[in-house]
């Protein structure tokens, strides 16, 4: 495997990681950085596991994308339903929202599946300050990345049910990034999240 060896632009601290990795984080300081444009912080939290959680823990990394959402135009006589307007607060066509966009490796399908339950169910969690030994997959997903993914989630959730996406226009605005590092316990049937 190969091995980048860098240091902690906050502390002089060398880090280590593996290469594919596109987020650093340093043991010492704790502060997390891109080298994508130069250096970059990065803020982040770690959820913490739900009390009395049994089974094999891993933290999976999501960018979580703090985004302002507006309908510029639909069609409410056809009855057309848009899920992400129901959900915005309010009679106005427009707020603020959570997008969640998986960071690690995950097939299309499965990021479809959680993108869509995070961003429409917020997960509710307390903060803990490190990650309790319990492994962490791997950030492969840039912050430019996961912007330019945004779209995409609020046009899979749009497009579940079929009819409605064409008479979808909208603006979405990311405002504000950052990494969550959720909390699952490994199941035969696949991760399960655990706050
Ligand atoms: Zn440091």
């Amino acid at each position: 495997m190969k091995i980048v060896q860098i240091k902690c632009p906050s502390c002089g601290t060398p880090i280590r990681m593996k290469n594919k990795e596109r987020i650093f984080l340093c043991d010492n300081c704790k502060m997390m950085h891109t080298r994508n444009h130069g250096i970059e912080s990065i803020d982040y939290e770690i959820a913490d596991f739900a009390p009395g959680t049994a089974g094999e823990r891993m933290y999976m990394p999501f960018w979580r994308l703090y985004c302002d959402f507006s309908i510029r135009s639909k069609n409410v006589e056809r009855g057309s339903f848009f899920r992400l307007s129901q959900w915005i607060k309010g009679d106005r066509d427009s707020g603020m929202l959570f997008v969640f966009i998986p960071a690690f490796d995950v097939s299309l399908e499965d990021f479809k599946i959680l993108s869509t339950r995070l961003t429409l169910n917020p997960p509710h969690y307390h903060t803990t300050m490190n990650f309790g030994g319990v492994p962490r997959m791997p950030v492969l997903l840039t912050k430019e990345e996961a912007q330019e993914l945004a779209d995409f989630v609020v046009v899979t959730i749009e497009a579940e049910k079929p009819g409605v996406l064409q008479y979808l226009d909208y603006s979405l605005i990311v405002k504000d990034e950052k990494i969550i590092y959720l909390p699952f316990i490994k199941t035969p049937s696949g991760p399960v999240l655990a706050v």
